[in-house]
């Protein structure tokens, strides 16, 4: 299939090789010059300037991009991608957005006479290489049916969550759990070791227990500080709860919510490059 994939960050890079060694023909788009456009277009892929020049001719459009503001402005003008889209064509949003923002998306892609689905994907940055993510989808189902093949080259499991916008809804709700997942082991080894009990010991014991997030045991070298590599930015993760949050309007009383977003808020430094699982040791 002729795919254009725009946003080659940590996620979107790992996901377009994919397609590509899948035997996708690629036309790729990144805002900024870097390293995995440059090896992508040495495998084979086409470099684009702009998304219009990307999407020119392609089926299926592919955004993974860090929020509502970058889609935005590689969606919108006249070098977005829907000046240029090809008419029949579906746009898979993976982007984690908000609900609203993708049905607003959808709108705006009937007009230019695309199918939209949004797409946010559960799994992070090794999950994007060995195409073990899981996708949240929403939109018609004819256009899930349509992207199967290349959904498959991705994931291991397609969720279709329901109309537009379900998939995105579905994300956030999976991104608060994780985000309080962490926020609750952090606390338990901290309570732990401050009534004088070993912090190994600790997490031996909560890992193997039914209480503990299976997550957990998989973020354990990053909350030991044997894995420093960022896998998902702790900006994309306060990102997501605030995103939460708008999407339920300032009268849901969410108080786990509001303190996440307070505490992720708290640990971001200044040069906003760190992993989320930074929470673990604050
Ligand atoms: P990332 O490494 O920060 O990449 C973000 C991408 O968005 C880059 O290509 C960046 O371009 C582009 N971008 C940002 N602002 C832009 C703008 N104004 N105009 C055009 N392009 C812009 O993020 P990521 O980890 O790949 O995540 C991408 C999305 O997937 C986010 O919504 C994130 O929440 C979600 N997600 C991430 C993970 C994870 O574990 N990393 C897992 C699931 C979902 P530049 O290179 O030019 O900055």
């Amino acid at each position: 299939m002729k795919i254009a994939f725009l946003g080659l960050g940590i996620m979107g890079s790992r996901m377009a090789r994919r397609l590509l060694d899948a035997g996708h023909e690629l036309r790729v788009y990144n805002r900024s010059a870097n390293s995995d456009l440059e090896a992508l277009a040495s495998k084979g892929a086409t470099a684009c300037e702009s998304p219009a020049l990307a999407v020119a001719g392609c089926e299926l459009i592919i955004t993974m991009l860090s929020n509502p503001e970058a889609v935005k402005a590689v969606a919108r003008g006249e070098t977005g991608l829907l000046s240029n889209a090809t008419r029949g064509g579906v746009w898979m949003d993976c982007s984690t957005v908000d609900p609203e923002f993708s049905r607003d998306m959808a709108a705006e892609a009937e007009r230019a006479g695309l199918q939209f689905l949004d797409c946010p994907v559960a799994g992070s940055k090794i999950p994007a290489e060995n195409g073990e993510l899981i996708f949240l989808m929403g939109g018609p189902a004819e256009a899930l049916e349509r992207v199967k093949p290349v959904v498959e080259v991705l994931s291991r499991k397609a969720v279709h969550c329901g109309e537009n916008g379900s998939g995105s809804s579905m994300k956030l709700v999976v991104n608060f759990m994780l985000a309080q997942s962490v926020l609750a082991a952090a606390e338990s080894v901290r309570l732990g070791k401050s009534l004088g009990l070993g912090e190994s010991d600790l997490l031996d014991t909560l890992l193997a227990t039914p209480v503990a997030a299976p997550i957990l045991q998989g973020l354990r070298p990053r909350f030991e500080g044997k894995d420093t590599e960022v896998h998902f930015p702790l900006k994309h993760m306060l990102k997501d709860l605030k995103l939460a949050r708008q999407s339920l309007g300032n009268a849901a009383i969410m108080p786990l919510l509001d303190a996440g977003i307070g505490i992720y808020e708290a640990t971001l430094d200044d040069n906003q490059d760190q992993d989320f699982s930074r929470v673990y040791g604050r």
